[in-house]
């Protein structure tokens, strides 16, 4: 497959290119081999595309929710029916394996293009009675929204975004991860051929200074950023300079709390797949994995050898189970963690090492146990495939040490006492929370975090309250009562 796209940019309904830009060489995490270069967005061409999006907005506003709901389903269609051939490229763009990006990417994506087309058509506002006078709302949309995704999920964060900002009569103007530009070029071109009218949708390239000068200019309405805590900060301080909406979705260091009569089998599923599912970059992911005392010499051998039975290996073949991070300088920071982790006395179970032999940026999936609430690798988000299981005696104790973080992202709980799930669940300070499983996100349920690792929610009919707002109209129906 050529990765490399006809033009850097999507403005305006196509391509556009401008080589002044600085250039930015797309690599392929499972050989290190340059697959395609696009430049990142100059001045001229934030310019073009903010221009381009709010001289589409207005009048996309005024179609018809149902009109606009039809080109989103279209659209998820689309998607859904190029699921192999967007699949792999979100593998070249990432090097997450087929395996998962077959079902998990290009999939959401549609998904979400399909729920908010769905709900499109029923976005209204309310009529509030005052015994003769009412108040009438309108639900209007925000006007031109600004996009910036992480490297992780390309295409569905590219996804998750455009379709409540697009069914709610937004336009938005998206700016992939530079490690990660492909995919959302592709969303572009589909919603285009689904019948999106040109300027509603466009995606530039660049860094941080390109998503910078997004969220500073003042034709912006609102920014929806999903990266990590650090970068949240900046932005959120931007946009507040300019009373902007936002919804920052980032990152976690999420419990994940295992109680001694839990489904043994289910909660190491559980934890394997919130720690090594996508080579471990997941923002949601349970990294601190809290065992309780009887269950954990069963839980960490059981753990060990399926985690060493993992697949890792070309993500092109759908057999493979685990591919490289995304990155060298993703790779290099795993392995730093690894060595702090050893250094701060932490057991490494398993793994711990770069894959020998290949060119990738491959990490051996790692287990460390005796993990304590003061070290590093329990306390900062790694996004690779680390996992940290420390032991615990009781209940309270578990939650109390599960909320010592600044994050507050998700938080999970195996155990087969409903009335002790649902209590410990209600005590955790997360944001998106999974009982007997983990990090299933349906396109209907919110997901964000609370604490430093978010503001909003992303999908599920919360997320229209945060691409839209209410205008309140009274009406009077009788003559004006003034006192002079
Ligand atoms: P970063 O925070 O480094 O970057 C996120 C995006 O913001 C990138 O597109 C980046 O551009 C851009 N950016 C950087 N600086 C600025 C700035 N000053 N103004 C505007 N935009 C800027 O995150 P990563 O890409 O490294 O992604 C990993 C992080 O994302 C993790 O912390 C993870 O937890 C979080 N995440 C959160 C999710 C959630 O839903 N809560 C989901 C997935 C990931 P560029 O990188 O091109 O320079």
């Amino acid at each position: 497959m050529n990765a490399q796209p006809p033009a850097s940019h999507f403005i305006n309904g196509g391509y556009v290119e401008d080589t002044a830009g600085t250039p930015i060489d797309v690599i392929y995490p499972a050989s290190g081999e340059k697959i395609a270069k696009v430049y990142s967005a100059t001045p001229a061409i934030v310019d073009q595309a903010l221009a381009a999006a709010q001289a589409a907005q207005k009048s996309w506003a005024r179609t018809s929710g149902t009109e606009r709901g039809r080109v989103l389903r279209r659209a998820a269609d689309l998607i859904r029916a190029r699921n192999r051939e967007l699949s792999t490229l979100e593998t070249l763009d990432t090097g997450k394996p087929l395996q998962e990006t077959l079902v998990a990417d290009a999939t959401s994506g549609a998904d979400a293009l399909e729920y908010f087309g769905g709900l499109a058509g029923a976005l209204t506002g309310e009529h509030i009675s005052l015994g003769t006078d009412f108040v009438y709302t309108i639900r209007e949309p925000l006007g031109v929204c600004v996009g910036i995704g992480a490297w992780n999920y390309p295409t569905q964060i590219a996804c998750w975004k455009a379709a409540p900002a697009l069914a709610c009569g937004n336009a938005i103007v998206f700016k992939p991860s530079e490690t990660t530009p492909l995919c959302a070029l592709k969303i572009a071109e589909i919603l285009v051929e689904a019948g999106l009218p040109a300027g509603l949708y466009n995606v530039v390239q660049g860094l941080g200074d390109v998503g910078s000068a997004l969220v500073s200019d003042p034709r912006v309405d609102k920014i929806s950023l999903t990266g990590s805590v650090p970068t949240g900060k900046k932005v959120y301080a931007a946009a507040g300079a300019g009373v902007k909406h936002v919804t920052m979705e980032l990152g976690g260091k999420s419990p994940l709390i295992v109680f001694d009569d839990a489904n043994l089998e289910d909660a190491v599923g559980g934890a394997m797949l919130g720690n090594f599912y996508s080579s471990g970059q997941v923002c949601s992911n349970g990294t601190r994995v809290f065992v309780q005392n009887g269950i954990l010499p069963g839980f960490l051998e059981q753990l060990s050898a399926r985690t060493e039975a993992i697949r890792l290996g070309d993500p092109l073949d759908e057999a493979t189970q685990m591919g490289p991070l995304v990155s060298e300088a993703q790779m290099d920071k795993v392995l730093s963690y690894i060595e702090i982790g050893k250094a701060e006395g932490a057991r490494l179970v398993t793994g711990g090492n770069r894959i020998e032999g290949r060119n990738g940026f491959y990490l051996e999936p790692t287990v460390f146990a005796d993990v304590t609430d003061d070290m590093r690798i329990a306390r900062e988000e790694i996004f690779g495939p680390v996992m940290s299981v420390l032991s615990f005696s009781d209940e309270a104790e578990a939650i109390t040490r599960a909320n010592a973080t600044e994050f507050g992202l998700s938080a999970g709980v195996f155990t087969r006492d409903l009335t002790r799930a649902h209590r410990v669940i209600a005590e955790l300070e997360a944001g998106s929370c999974w009982i007997n499983t983990y990090n299933l996100a349906p396109v209907e349920a919110p997901f964000g975090g609370v604490k430093q690792s978010g503001v909003g929610r992303e999908n599920s009919k919360a997320a229209i309250e945060h691409y839209s707002q209410l205008k309140s109209v009274y009406v009077a129906m009788g003559p004006v009562e003034a006192p002079y």
